[in-house]
């Protein structure tokens, strides 16, 4: 006799960084933005009346879709939004991924991407960056069933230009493509505005990061009416509700303080060149970033040990213990002054290294 665990569907989850629950560390290992955000979402959340949320919000999210339709200048029937783009990533794999033929990321990417394949049973290949960590659009023109990758890529930092991820989506037109435009804002070339001429792009952007509400939970779609209305058909198909009240309008008072968000954008964007040239300083080497984070190698400290000195310090970044990777730590900016913590603390680890030498 089999045992009743045979039958269950099991996954291997993907490891979100560690959020550490003592206050007083330099937090610079999960993209999040250093600074508050709008001051309106604050307003917004104050005006919540607790009552409300007796009764359902609103399953289409009107005011969030249409603050969001305006702000990029399409119809709100063309926006999708989820709990984070996390979610509306997942909805995605389930409802553009359903083909016998594997779909392609690289195999350098978010790790979530093969988590969701793995867990809607959807056929994937891994297709290889480039020696210089670059996603080489000829390395696409395959038979798949599908697409998907980041621009800016994660944990690279490495951007395509807007023309090149054109070249993917117009070779490959039979099939879903679809960009993971988590940190667009900082730097990166859209493509939103291919989403008029190419049916089968999807373009997936989150608050997360580049809107400072990574606790809130936010993250949309555009794309063509097609590809948001068959999104949609399977959201309903789940659960109606997916976006609480709270969240619709701390979404909406964010998306119409442009001021705000264009200039905390530049302050990460300053921020980053300036570490840029200190990391150098320290002997680091990184492909060039367009994103929140820098993924940095060190000429002779091993990223493993370099990240577990920096903890001590209760400085917390990332470090993937994966093929190709294992020498990189993903920094993500933060503060100038949290940044300065950290290259003191750099520093330190350094010469003591060479002390020891
Ligand atoms: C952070 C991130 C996301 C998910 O962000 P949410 O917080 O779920 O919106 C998606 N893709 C990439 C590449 C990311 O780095």
């Amino acid at each position: 006799m089999g045992s009743f665990e045979d039958q269950i569907r099991k996954v291997t989850p993907y490891t979100p960084g560690e959020q550490p629950k003592t206050q007083n560390v330099v937090k610079l290992n999960t993209n999040e933005n250093p600074y508050p955000p709008a001051p309106g979402v604050t307003e917004a959340l104050k005006n919540t009346e607790a009552d409300t949320l007796r009764l359902y919000p609103d399953p289409t999210a009107s005011k969030l879709v249409g603050a969001i339709a305006d702000y990029y200048g399409v119809k709100p029937s063309r926006v999708f939004v989820g709990v984070g783009s996390d979610d509306v990533i997942a909805m995605s794999f389930l409802t553009f991924f359903n083909s016998e033929k594997p779909i392609l990321f690289p195999d350098i990417s978010y790790s979530f991407y093969e988590v969701w394949a793995e867990a809607f049973r959807v056929p994937y290949h891994r297709v290889p960056l480039t020696e210089s960590f670059e996603i080489d659009p000829a390395d696409y023109a395959a038979d798949c069933g599908g697409i998907i990758f980041p621009n800016p890529n994660a944990p690279t930092g490495v951007a395509l230009p807007a023309e090149q991820v054109e070249q993917i989506v117009r070779e490959n037109q039979d099939t879903v493509v679809i960009v993971d435009e988590a940190y667009i804002d900082f730097g990166g070339e859209s493509v939103l505005p291919l989403t008029e001429k190419y049916e089968n792009l999807l373009v997936v952007q989150t608050f997360s990061k580049s809107r400072q509400m990574a606790g809130m939970r936010i993250g949309f779609a555009i794309g063509s009416e097609k590809l948001i209305k068959y999104l949609s058909d399977m959201k309903y198909s789940f659960n109606s509700y997916t976006m609480n009240r709270p969240s619709i309008e701390a979404g909406a008072a964010a998306v119409a303080d442009d001021a705000y968000f264009k200039e905390t954008c530049a302050k990460i964007i300053g921020t980053r060149e300036w570490a840029k040239t200190e990391f150098r300083k320290r002997g680091f080497s990184f492909a060039d970033s367009k994103a929140n984070f820098i993924f940095v190698r060190h000429g002779s400290a091993a990223a493993r040990d370099l990240f577990a000195k920096l903890r001590e310090r209760n400085i917390f970044v990332r470090y993937f213990d994966q093929p190709r990777i294992d020498n990189y730590l993903r920094v993500t900016v933060g503060t100038r002054e949290q940044m300065e913590a950290l290259f003191s603390a750099l520093d330190e680890i350094l010469a003591e290294d060479e002390r020891k030498e």
